[in-house]
Parts: structure tokens; C-alpha cells; sequence
């Protein structure tokens, strides 16, 4: 999953994103520690996060790679129409999976 934070620099403010494995903020205290201290990928100042306000969205790139996987699937077996309405279906589930878990993610707060 990948998780999104401001720059504190008041001049810059960018979005950065920081790639973890975990998928709750529990998880994610064991495994960065209680708050991130990230270099800005656009001015390389240094924020400190408390890991509560860190958020998540849904990786567009895996939906991205959905539909295009469907699209694929859809052509090569374009005969079996059966298949490609079959097919239409994976992307939304890919799409509902990735929006549930950033929302999941993003309304569990942890308690110091
Ligand atoms: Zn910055």
C-alpha cells in the first residue's frame, strides 16, 4: 500500500508517498515506528510525521493493471462472450478491494 503525507516546508507542501508493507496503522507502527521522518522528494527538506497523520489511497497503479489485464483477456478470448463479461468484473473488484483497504487504513487511528 502506499502512503501519502505533506511536505512541512512552508514554501513547498508536496504530496510525498512512502511505499509500506503493512495494512493497518498498528502494523505499520511496527514496522516504520511511531512516526516517519522522510526526506521531501521535491525540496529534500525533512518532515516528521506522527504515523496517525500519514493517509492511504487506493494504488491506482494495481487498477490501472486490472483493466488493462481485463482488456487482454477480453481480446484473447473475445469467442467466449461468456468470459468477457466475466472479465468486466475483475477491475471493479481490483478497484472496490484497493478502495476498501485505504478507508479501512485511513479511519484507524492508534492510541499512544
Ligand atoms: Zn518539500
Amino acid at each position: 500500500m502506499t502512503l501519502y503525507y505533506y511536505c512541512s516546508s512552508q514554501s513547498c507542501k508536496k504530496t510525498n508517498s512512502i511505499k509500506v508493507k503493512s495494512n493497518n496503522r498498528y502494523d505499520l507502527k511496527c514496522e516504520i515506528g511511531i512516526e516517519i521522518n522522510e526526506r521531501c522528494k521535491h525540496c529534500g527538506n525533512h518532515t516528521k510525521r506522527h504515523i496517525n497523520r500519514l493517509h492511504a489511497e487506493p494504488n491506482n497503479f494495481i487498477i490501472i493493471a486490472g483493466v488493462i489485464a481485463a482488456i487482454l483477456f477480453s481480446v484473447l478470448f473475445w469467442d467466449l462472450g461468456f468470459l468477457t463479461t466475466l472479465s468486466g468484473t475483475v477491475p471493479i473488484a481490483i478497484w472496490m478491494s484497493e478502495n476498501k483497504k485505504a478507508s479501512n487504513f485511513n479511519k484507524v487511528l492508534i492510541r499512544d
